[in-house]
């Protein structure tokens, strides 16, 4: 089978690999990948989120098989074009990608299918929602409907900080993505994701993981894209886990189908757990940057079989093949990271270490020169192991961590510490 997995991140470098341990794969290419993917798979410049050129692509490279990686070229449509020109493809169509893209959108779809979320209003205009954050107090969570990369969500403590978050919003501060908010209640507990394949009608939970959103250790200083995951996440027991699956997402995938947008492709549930009650916190409609790397880490060449059967409506035969283990990722950034930071420094050491279905360094914002390896980006490279259990896999992954000589970098030492 010919495949193309679009995007650049980590993300893709862990699909790329997974993919490649598969017997059934005969090329792939990834476009526009990165120097990691390139040692192991045919990288292609293209602009991922231009459907016509996606699909001009695919046919001249005879590709049977596309993998869509990020949010923008689902929320462009490119899945629907590739669709429309009768090419396979993983990943939900720009209606059914709302779940991410509009959060009031999933507010709405949440009610008619009765799922546990928090309490909402939504405005598209100010008065009304100060009004209405007046009525209810502090703590409350004050969003930008649209996409803003993940700053577009206030979690307020007290009244004026959600007051001037509304201000800032209806200012403009997130150009078009806050011309509507969302004001949600505040949710206590311990959040966890759960990733479900969805092929239209069927689900299938394929892991749960846990990610570390902020810089620095014990959870402190200013959010990130993420600086490590692991997988399972022991909040996640598998009660908890069928109870969301049973309450949240089953009825969310019978409502977009009932709505004429059967969801096809990967879900991740961001849940907040508390006293054993799972509520959903956001959908995202594509794998999470780093979570990915610890899920493939964990399903190796199955992943590329059930991504297949999803995309094929064939869910209902498929089943995951569960080890019992466990895997983390660690990720390195460039020191100043997520404020500036520099591009180019080296990055030594990379070649001696272990890739194999254990060990495996999986590359972000890196960049090739010749035989170096340059940084080329905030989160640089995920440095990912498994093991029989968290605390071997923890060692294993700050093992590697140590021989990696790039002094521009760093890491948080405590990934895993929740479970631990
Ligand atoms: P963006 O759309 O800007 O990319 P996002 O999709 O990451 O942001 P959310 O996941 O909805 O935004 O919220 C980000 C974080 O804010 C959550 O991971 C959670 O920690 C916190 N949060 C969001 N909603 C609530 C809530 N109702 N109660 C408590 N915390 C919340």
């Amino acid at each position: 089978m010919n495949i193309l997995i679009l995007g650049s991140g980590g993300r893709e470098h862990a699909l790329a690999w997974a993919v490649m341990q598969n017997p059934k794969c005969d090329k792939l290419i990834v476009a526009p990948g990165n120097a990691g993917i390139a040692q192991i798979a045919d990288c292609a410049s293209l602009d991922a989120e231009d459907g016509g050129a996606v699909v001009t692509f695919a046919e001249e490279n005879a590709i049977e098989f596309v993998i869509i990686g990020p949010e923008a070229p689902l929320a462009a449509g490119v899945a629907d074009r590739l669709r429309a020109a009768g090419i396979l493809v993983f990943g939900p169509s720009e209606a059914a990608a709302k779940l991410e893209v509009s959060k009031s959108f999933t507010k709405e779809i949440c009610d008619a299918a009765n799922a546990p979320t928090a309490g909402y209003g939504h405005f598209t205009e100010a008065e009304a929602a100060k009004a209405h954050v007046r009525e209810n107090g502090a703590p409350i969570v004050v969003k930008a409907d649209g996409l803003a990369a993940g700053k577009g969500v206030i979690v307020a403590m007290d009244e004026q900080t959600a007051l001037d978050a509304i201000d800032d919003m209806f200012g403009g501060a997130f150009g078009g993505a806050g011309a509507e908010v969302v004001i949600e209640e505040f949710m206590e507990g311990e959040e966890a994701s759960l990733f479900v394949l969805c092929d239209g009608e069927e689900i299938l939970s394929i892991g749960t993981a846990q990610d570390h959103k902020r810089v620095g250790e014990g959870d402190t200083g200013p959010n990130t894209g993420g600086m490590g995951a692991y997988s399972p996440a022991p909040v996640l027991s598998p009660e908890i886990e069928a109870r969301a699956m049973e309450e949240i997402v089953k009825p969310t995938m019978r409502v977009m189908a009932e709505r004429g947008m059967p969801y096809q492709g990967v879900l991740y549930a961001g849940l907040m757990i508390k006293d054993g009650e799972p509520r959903l916190v956001e959908y995202n409609v594509r794998f999470g940057d780093p979570e990915c790397q610890v899920l493939m880490m964990r399903l190796g060449a199955q992943a590329l079989d059930l991504m297949q059967a999803a995309a094929e409506g064939r869910l209902s035969e498929a089943r995951v093949n569960w080890a019992e283990d466990h895997a983390i990722t660690v990720v390195m950034a460039a020191e100043g990271y997520p404020g500036a930071y520099q591009k180019g420094s080296e990055i030594k050491g990379l070649k001696a270490l272990p890739e194999d279905s254990m060990n495996m360094v999986f590359h972000a914002g890196t960049k090739a020169d010749g035989d170096r390896i340059l940084a080329n980006g905030g989160r640089v490279l995920n440095v990912t192991a498994r093991g029989d259990s968290l605390e071997e896999a923890r060692d294993r992954a700050y093992a590697m961590v140590d021989q990696i000589d790039w002094p521009e970098g760093f890491v948080r030492r405590d990934i895993g510490w929740r479970a631990l």
